[in-house]
């Protein structure tokens, strides 16, 4: 770190969470291991909280996981604005602890002092970056997983699924398969791991077809009739893992072709995860930034010396 940097850290209040001896290894102070954790653990309740009021509003507002156009652009929205909340509530931490410590003007300044010291147009971009990374890596590529499940579509905890034969039923062997994933990973629409498991067919039956009837028609269709179903436009179907209340749901909701929205912990459990990584960023990315050019500087010499 420059002398430099250090003049810019003073000016926005920032403290240096650790201090470089003169053989250049870190040290750091209970103090800082305090602030630290408090830092990180109040951008991971900020990520987590906004991650449960994104699914809840996405119910009132209709907007569920696969919700064709909006839920992709609500769901990238939702998670960078979770993001850079995040990592400001961090600095904020720290800078309420560096006031403190400075010791001047008693609670309500140092409260204000932090809240006041802002974030610049960088710190907001590394934010977000690191929140949306992480969340799409976890969600898959699937941003929309955020939000509440549709009982018609395939559900925000869907990870594995079997090709289903037209609108037949799953075979036993394929209802062992998805009594091992519904154990592993969950139902896909609520995460439950509970009760026995339903092999769901994505899209339904009725979506499908058009009919309950013509599903039921074509159960044990032979393989000519199953082609020109697909080129008359049936979509091939798979099997998801589901539970029983799940299906309950879904068949009303197919029935009446009315919207059912199931809750899920998936962006919950990703909000701790993106939450713990923009706290980490928001506290360290200089240090991490100039601990990755030591090593290259230093590679580059070893390598250079060896020529
Ligand atoms: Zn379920």
């Amino acid at each position: 770190m420059t002398n430099d940097d250090d003049d810019d850290d003073a000016r926005a209040g920032r403290e240096t969470p650790s201090h470089k001896t003169t053989s250049g290894r870190m040290t750091t102070s209970r103090e800082d291991v305090e602030t630290n954790a408090m830092a990180i653990a109040a951008s991971t309740a900020t990520f987590t909280s906004l991650a449960w009021t994104t699914q809840r509003l996405g119910m009132v507002l209709r907007i569920a996981c696969g919700t064709p156009f909006v839920s992709g652009i609500a769901a990238s929205m939702a998670i960078a604005s979770s993001a850079a909340l995040s990592g400001a509530s961090a600095r904020v931490v720290e800078r309420a602890r560096a006031a403190r410590k400075r010791g001047k003007g008693g609670t309500m300044k140092w409260v204000t002092d932090a809240l006041v010291g802002g974030a610049d147009a960088r710190d907001v971009a590394r934010d977000v970056f690191v929140g949306g990374g992480v969340f799409l890596f976890l969600s898959r590529g699937n941003l929309s997983r955020i939000f509440a499940s549709d009982v018609a579509r395939v559900g925000a905890n869907a990870r594995k699924s079997v090709a289903a034969k037209g609108s037949e039923y799953a075979t036993d062997a394929q209802r062992r398969l998805l009594g091992t994933w519904l154990k592993k990973h969950g139902c896909h629409h609520c995460g439950s791991t509970r009760g026995s498991v339903i092999g769901d067919h994505m899209p339904p039956n009725k979506k499908a077809f058009g009919s309950g009837a013509a599903a039921k028609a074509n159960r044990g269709a032979s393989f000519p009739r199953r082609v020109f179903n697909y080129v008359r436009g049936v979509p091939l179907q798979r099997f998801y893992p589901q539970c029983e209340p799940c299906s309950a749901l879904q068949s009303v909701a197919v029935r009446t072709g009315s919207r059912t929205f199931v809750a899920h912990r998936v962006g919950l459990k990703y909000g701790v995860l993106c939450g713990v990584a923009c706290g980490i960023a928001a506290l360290h990315f200089d240090d991490i930034r100039d601990w990755i050019d030591d090593n290259a500087r230093r590679a580059r010499k070893t390598f250079a010396s060896r020529k």
